[in-house]
């Protein structure tokens, strides 16, 4: 048992380590530190205080490294199939397995999922483990927290990747926090240390202006999430072998705080991410009414209308539309950023389009450093004049 403790002999209630502390846990009462129940035991005010006031005594739980080897992937499923964010998980978790020299391995809680876990084996998936009970169908965050961790402490795996959609980003922080290892969230790069063999996991920081590298060292598994059309989707490799194994679990762990009323599909969602054409509007647009022509546009071309933050920030459009950093990630073939000055927050959202056509009235617009094709000028005055040349010709992109 490890515990904080405050010497009050000594302490000058100097404040430094309420300002170091990254959760507020401290505060000065009557000139003396006092540290609340949400302190983590970091050791952050260990280390700022001046007057060595502040000690962290009892030992650490050390954990046996060396016990802890593969990589383990959340397979989400919906209604029984399996979410594209798992074949992106497994297409990046197979290159770090690799890296290491050890297994990639599954697992898929729900209801009648034997075929999907003999279909992700063709994926380059070593073993995936399933649950397979009519009361996992669905996701529930008590359950499947408690199944998972239990599935973690039975075949402790060295990484354990998680799609970041709605559930994993309920799912990874409950798991996280009572297996008390880190979790590195939204992650858009995930590779091995060559010397340490420790996973770097790296992801947009201080609003995306910087790209930080974070490492878990001493406990496992280390744990990452990542958006939907980060990673390389998993091809498929002829006659590979694995094996499905069957997992059984304590009736216990059904246990259920939530009751989930009625399941509702944002179709919405849907289409943005999965589209191969999308027309954006920003703040250039300058009304709400602009919005109309970006509609028409997409609709000329068969795809979807995206948008910046600050169009949304305005309720020109709603949120659902939102590309970037606190967005949708979006990988289509064609983007076409209208009136949109190219922020690293929107660039993180849509940067890895094949294609990309910039429409701007100002030539060094930073979206244009990423533009394979760039329009300089008025988008009133170039995107009627692009749509009337496609309606001439009548073929748009995803209709040839
Ligand atoms: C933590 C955080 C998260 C964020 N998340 C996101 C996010 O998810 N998505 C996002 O988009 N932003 C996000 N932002 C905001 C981001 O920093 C920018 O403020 C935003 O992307 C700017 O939107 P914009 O390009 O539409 O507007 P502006 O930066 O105002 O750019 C408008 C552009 O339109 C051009 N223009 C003006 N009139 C015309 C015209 N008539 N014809 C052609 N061009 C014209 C201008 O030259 C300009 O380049 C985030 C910021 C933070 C701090």
């Amino acid at each position: 048992m490890r515990l904080i403790r405050i010497n009050k002999e000594k302490c000058t209630g100097c404040g430094i380590c309420v300002q170091v502390c990254p959760l507020g846990s401290i505060s000065i009462v009557e000139d003396i530190a006092v540290i609340s129940e949400s302190c983590t035991l970091c050791g952050a005010c260990v280390s700022g205080c001046l007057s060595n006031t502040i000690e962290i005594v009892g030992k650490k739980e050390k954990i046996n490294l060396s016990e802890y080897r593969g990589v383990l992937v959340f397979g989400e499923q919906k209604a029984g199939l399996v979410s594209p964010i798992v074949y992106e998980l497994i297409g990046e978790g197979r290159k770090l397995a690799d890296t290491l020299g050890e297994e990639l391995s599954c697992v898929i809680l729900g209801n009648d999922v034997k075929k999907q876990a003999r279909d992700l084996i063709s994926y380059g998936v070593d073993k995936v483990f399933i649950y397979d009970v009519p009361c996992l169908a669905s996701f529930r965050d008590d359950p499947y927290t408690d199944i998972l961790i239990d599935l973690v402490k039975k075949i402790k795996p060295n990484i354990f990747l998680i799609g970041g959609t709605s559930i994993g980003r309920s799912l990874s922080p409950r798991i996280a926090s009572k297996l008390k290892t880190g979790l590195t969230a939204d992650c858009t790069g995930l590779k091995i240390d060559p010397e340490t063999k420790l996973l770097l996991q790296t992801r947009p920081a201080f609003g995306g202006n910087i790209m930080a590298t974070i490492k878990c060292p001493n406990n496992r598994p280390q744990m990452a999430t990542v958006r939907y059309k980060i990673m390389k989707r998993a091809e498929k490799i002829q006659g590979y072998c694995g094996e499905v194994i069957n997992m059984k679990f304590d009736k216990e762990m059904i246990r259920d705080r939530v009751k989930v009323k009625e399941i509702i599909e944002e179709e919405a969602n849907v289409n943005i991410i999965e589209s191969q054409l999308i027309v954006s509007g920003g703040n250039g647009l300058g009304k709400p009414e602009g919005f109309k022509l970006i509609y028409e546009l997409a609709s000329c071309l068969d795809g979807v209308v995206g948008a910046s933050r600050v169009a949304v920030d305005k309720e020109w459009i709603s949120y659902y539309h939102q590309i970037g950093l606190s967005g949708k990630t979006v990988r289509p073939k064609v983007y076409i950023a209208c009136g949109i000055s190219g922020s690293v927050q929107h660039l993180a959202g849509m940067s890895r389009s094949d294609t990309i056509i910039a429409i701007n009235n100002d030539p060094s617009a930073p979206i244009f450093n990423v533009a394979d094709i760039g329009l300089v000028g008025d988008l009133y005055e170039i995107i009627p004049e692009l749509i009337k040349e496609i309606k001439k010709n009548k073929h748009g992109i995803n209709n040839p």
